[in-house]
């Protein structure tokens, strides 16, 4: 096998591996970026709508907040738009018992911003402006090696096995996957992986529904298109529409409530209760959605390990991941967002942790 060489390889081309790769490429380092999916964004997905080919639905995260400076800076060096979540309207809710009240006059993500198009527009401009051939999509590492070289990066890719010999390798991806996935030689030190395992990677135990419309009939209706149900199988829902307008089609999105996401390969029975449940919510006119989209995040193995199951009591507490023993010491680096201490978890995360490495 002949070995290339790269001065940073980096695994992991969700948004903290991207811009890190983006940030060495502008200080001229030679970088390569180990993708396992077909694609880049990692949690980041956006799914096409009924119409247009530009509409897209994000199916993992939507919402950017107001003191996410670096997402706010980063949207804006991309030269791409931000529009405020739809929250006009009234809230629907339901209890345990299937009561229903449609009187509540609040919003419960007023403040957040979405980008329109989905956003994996940015996570898809982040791998078109770095240098041809950076993104190597399809190559799962599954093995890192001292070597007297530098480190060996090994694994599959769809062509079959790979190598690659780098100085230094962040990884850019959650700490459970890396203690999953990637055998070390040597060794890591006693209990790290461990480590590792008890770090949660966030949503990844989740479900994710979206039914699109031609219309946003919930608004003729004074509704907002925000839900909160205590029965299921959705349990917290809001406007989805690609326009503030609404105008070209509609939306309407859901979290799965934990539990109810299955974890067989059928999610046919899910999407047909997902979308009685709208009915029941936001009336009739639900029934009949032009194309729903369910990602069920639990079930792929570049996000998700066993030990992640839903929990939404608390946020957990992220802090960062340091490897001090020799020989990994200052070769192999932790990064994304579940290795950053203020904003872990969130996008603003795999900016920090971007940052920091
Ligand atoms: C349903 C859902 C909703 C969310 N909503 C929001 C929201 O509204 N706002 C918000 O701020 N955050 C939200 N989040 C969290 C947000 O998605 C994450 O904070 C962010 O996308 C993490 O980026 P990352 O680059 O750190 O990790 P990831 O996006 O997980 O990137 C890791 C990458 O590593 C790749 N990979 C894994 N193993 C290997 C391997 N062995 N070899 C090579 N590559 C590998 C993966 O395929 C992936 O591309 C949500 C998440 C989900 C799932």
């Amino acid at each position: 096998m002949r070995l290339e060489k790269v001065e940073t390889a980096i695994v992991g081309a969700g948004l903290s591996g991207l811009v890190s790769a983006r940030s060495l490429v502008s200080r001229r380092e030679s970088v390569k970026l180990f993708e396992a999916r077909d694609r880049v964004g990692g949690r980041i997905l956006s799914l096409s709508g009924a119409v247009s080919h530009d509409i897209r639905y994000d199916l993992g995260p939507a919402w950017v907040w107001p003191h996410n400076a670096r997402m706010l800076k980063l949207v804006a060096d991309l030269d791409l738009p931000l529009m405020r979540q739809h929250s006009a309207g009234r809230l629907v809710f339901q209890d345990q018992n299937g009561l229903i009240r449609r009187d509540l006059d609040f919003a419960t993500m007023g403040e957040a911003l979405r980008l329109p198009g989905g956003l994996a527009r940015l996570t898809d401009k982040l791998a078109a402006d770095l240098p041809a051939g950076a993104v190597l999509l399809e190559h799962a590492v599954t093995g890192l090696d001292v070597s007297e070289d530098g480190i060996l990066l090994t694994g599959s890719a769809a062509d079959g096995a790979f190598g690659f010999l780098a100085d230094r390798v962040v990884l850019a991806m959650p700490p459970r996957l890396v203690s999953a996935r990637i055998r070390f030689r040597p060794a890591l030190p006693e209990g790290f992986s461990k480590m590792l395992d008890a770090v949660p990677t966030w949503m990844a135990g989740h479900a994710k529904f979206v039914a699109i419309y031609e219309r946003a009939f919930w608004r003729d209706l004074g509704l907002s298109g925000d839900a909160i149900s205590h029965r299921g199988p959705l349990f917290e829902i809001h406007d989805a529409s690609p326009d503030v307008d609404a105008s070209r089609e509609a939306a309407l999105f859901g979290f799965v409530a934990p539990g109810r996401g299955g974890s067989d390969g059928d999610d046919e029975p899910l999407e047909r209760d997902a979308v009685a449940h709208l009915v029941e919510l936001f009336g009739p006119e639900a029934a009949h959605p032009v194309r729903v989209h369910l990602v069920n995040w639990a079930k792929q193995p570049e996000t998700a390990t066993s030990l992640d199951v839903p929990d939404l009591s608390v946020h957990p507490r992220y802090r960062q991941i340091g490897l001090d023993a020799d020989p990994w010491q200052g070769r192999v680096l932790f990064s994304g967002t579940e290795t950053a201490p203020e904003n872990g978890g969130f996008l603003e995360g795999a900016l920090e942790a971007a940052e920091r490495i």
